[in-house]
């Protein structure tokens, strides 16, 4: 069966989820509709006039991108306006636009997350939470013949992940004991008799807004008629989401030297600093994009420095001020990086689903800015 447009954007929702994003950012599928089939979509940070040509030509069915397509209103769609113009292709060519923006921001593995181990941070943490997700614990109690049905059901309905790490439960083996009662349709015994089963008590960490669909699987793949589970809200962990990361370099470093290596691992054109070339830093803040809004939270946080883009005059000069320095790598060459990761994850999903899909990575993206060295 062919992967429609509704699949790949239900794959970004679940790890870029909508209710991340900042209000009102525009997020989600924003050109075509949900039952187009696709088996090839173009990733790409943003849909220029370039990139838009490059999906017709490649014949994509579906653009993923950072940047919203419609970021304001569109009062009017005429074709020889830039805008227009590219709306209008893109819709004559039957080519759906998906956008996650500040929600692939926060979301771990995402921008910041990209950027971040681009820069090889150690210990990194979210620079300014937005939300905080309540984690519940989910223990079950399953005969032995059908633990390991149960526990993939529960897995892949977005329980049993701590960190980057999925399926992880523990289990212990025990005796169950019922006595089915008249009425009862039971899965083994008899009605009238005390039955005893050997049963796995699976227990497993999930996420608040995972939990009404993991509950359900896992009712869904249990054997029994009635079955016993026991869901706790926990007060730990809670699940922390947020904008920009903070870490620590592997070793302090001056300024300069960093701006340099800033420059050479996210391969930008070009990049300005702010701040005494020979100051140590170590602990260092990014933000991908623009970020001087939050420069505030990375001096508070201790950040030496703040890895963004998008500088303004007076902006680095309140930085300046208040001892955070800056390294303005720009907003394409800090941003680009999660495109690659976006393909990535949709190839993986694709090939778990078991469905042909060709991702492609666009190559006539790119920035709009030029250095004169
Ligand atoms: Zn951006």
């Amino acid at each position: 069966m062919a992967l429609t447009v509704g699949d790949l954007t239900a794959w970004m929702d679940e790890w870029a989820k909508p209710s991340l994003a900042l209000e009102g950012d525009p997020v989600g599928l924003q050109i075509g509709r949900p039952d187009k089939p696709v088996s090839r979509v173009l990733a790409a940070l943003e849909v220029t006039p370039e990139v838009a040509e490059e999906a017709v030509e490649e014949k994509a069915d579906l653009i993923v991108c950072h940047h919203a397509v419609l970021y304001r209103p569109a009062k009017r769609l005429r074709e020889d306006e830039p805008e227009g113009r590219i709306l209008a292709a893109l819709i004559r060519a039957g080519i759906a636009v998906y956008n996650a923006h500040t929600n692939l921001d926060t979301v771990p593995g995402g921008v910041n997350d990209v950027l971040a181990e681009r820069l090889g941070l150690q210990d990194v943490e979210v620079l300014a939470p937005t939300s905080e997700e309540r984690m519940f614990k989910l223990a079950v109690f399953v005969p032995a013949s059908h633990h390991r049905r149960v526990l993939d059901a529960v897995c892949e309905a977005g329980g049993g992940w701590i960190g980057n790490y999925s399926h992880c439960t523990f289990n212990i083996p025990g005796k169950g004991t019922f006595l089915p009662r008249e009425g009862a349709q039971p899965f083994v015994g008899r009605v009238g008799a005390l039955e005893e089963v050997e049963e796995i008590r699976l227990e497993t960490v999930v996420p608040e807004d995972r939990l009404e669909a993991v509950i359900a699987a896992m009712l869904a793949a249990h054997p029994y008629e009635e079955v016993a589970y026991d869901v706790y809200p926990l007060k730990r962990p809670v699940r922390v989401q947020g904008i920009g990361r903070i870490g620590v370099l592997p070793e302090p470093v001056a300024l300069e030297p960093f701006a340099r290596r800033v420059r050479e691992v996210l391969k930008a054109p070009g990049v300005r600093f702010c701040g005494d070339p020979e100051r140590k830093v170590a602990r260092v803040a990014v933000l991908g994009g623009s970020g001087m809004g939050w420069a505030r939270d990375a001096r508070i946080r201790g950040a030496d420095v703040l890895v963004t883009g998008d500088v303004k005059h007076h902006d680095a000069l309140d930085a300046l001020a208040s001892g955070l320095a800056l390294v303005d790598a720009g907003h394409y060459a800090t941003e680009k990086w999660v495109v690659p990761a976006v393909a990535r994850y949709l190839s993986r999903r694709a090939a778990e689903s078991g469905n042909p899909l060709e991702v492609l990575v666009s190559r006539r993206a790119g920035d709009p800015f030029r250095f004169i060295s």
